[in-house]
């Protein structure tokens, strides 16, 4: 790790001596696990930061960045549960910001995906506090190209959408939608619901044949991606229970995997199991 932070602290300007007086909140983007994907803006808006208020799913290599004069403020999930209420974030995001603190609101992958960085956003407006966005790599992207299925391929598939595995839990759960696009689906939240998924999507039509990965821990270097088709889905989910984060790709593109395997420089080792 060290040689990273070497390597961007050698690229980048180091924090300003002089504070600007306004405080103001960046919600930034940290990507999925590897600190090599974050973007340049990200790192030099961590760097500068004077509070960084983080996620679960910010890796430590990321947090190393910040000043060590920093204050750094962990308002993540402990035991599936929040730490801090979504309303009490959105308070300290505005109380920092109205102390004149230069604030980092750092969230995995991308604050506009399944992050409710749009609430917050919304919350800062109405405080009337300046805010910036950074985005970040989303697990979708990131996933996708680290276990070598592309969401999109001549021929195969036109579209894809990123599906929260919680509309399982919505009074009426889209599944004819999602099956009739034909195309690529990507479910964040779904290992555990997995089984709702499987039922879901084969009700309405979606064949029990259908390709499916499952990324565990994407971009990491114990990235694990397993590649099944949608009538074990249930089964697999339950053998990788406890996997996190994890991240399922349903449709045709996953089969490209098998292909583009061949001569590829993984970036990290993978682990299979087909
Ligand atoms: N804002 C984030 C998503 C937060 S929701 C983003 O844009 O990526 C949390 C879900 O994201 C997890 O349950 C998992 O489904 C997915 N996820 C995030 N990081 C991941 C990773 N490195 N590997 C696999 N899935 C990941």
């Amino acid at each position: 790790f060290s040689s990273h932070t070497d390597w961007y602290q050698r690229t980048l300007p180091s924090k300003p001596k002089t504070q600007p007086q306004a405080g103001r909140v960046t919600l930034v983007g940290a990507g999925p696990c590897d600190p090599e994907l974050l973007t340049l803006k990200a790192l030099k808006a961590i760097q500068q930061a004077d509070v960084v208020i983080y996620d679960r799913l910010v890796g430590r290599d990321i947090l190393e960045f910040a000043d060590p004069d920093a204050e750094m403020i962990y308002v993540g999930k402990r035991c599936g549960r929040p730490s801090m209420s979504q309303e009490s974030i959105n308070a300290e995001l505005v109380r920092q910001a109205k102390a004149g603190k230069q604030v980092v609101r750092l969230k995995g992958g991308d604050p506009f995906v399944f992050g409710r960085g749009g609430e917050e956003a919304l919350a800062l407006v109405s405080a009337n506090v300046a805010y910036q966005v950074i985005p970040g790599i989303t697990a979708a992207l990131g996933c996708a190209a680290s276990s070598l299925i592309p969401l999109t391929h001549r021929e195969v598939s036109r579209s894809v959408t990123l599906v929260t595995g919680q509309v399982v839990t919505g009074s009426l759960p889209a599944w004819a939608e999602l099956v009739a696009s034909g195309q690529t689906l990507v479910f964040y939240m779904g290992l555990e619901k997995a089984a709702q998924i499987q039922q879901g999507l084969m009700a309405h039509g979606l064949s029990s044949s259908t390709p499916v990965a499952i990324i565990g821990k994407g971009c990491s270097a114990t990235q694990e991606v397993h590649t099944l088709s949608l009538e074990t889905l249930e089964k697999h989910a339950l053998e990788l229970k406890g996997l996190s984060p994890a991240l399922i790709i349903l449709g045709d593109v996953v089969k490209l995997r098998a292909a583009l395997l061949h001569n590829a420089e993984l970036l990290q080792s993978v682990q299979e199991d087909v």
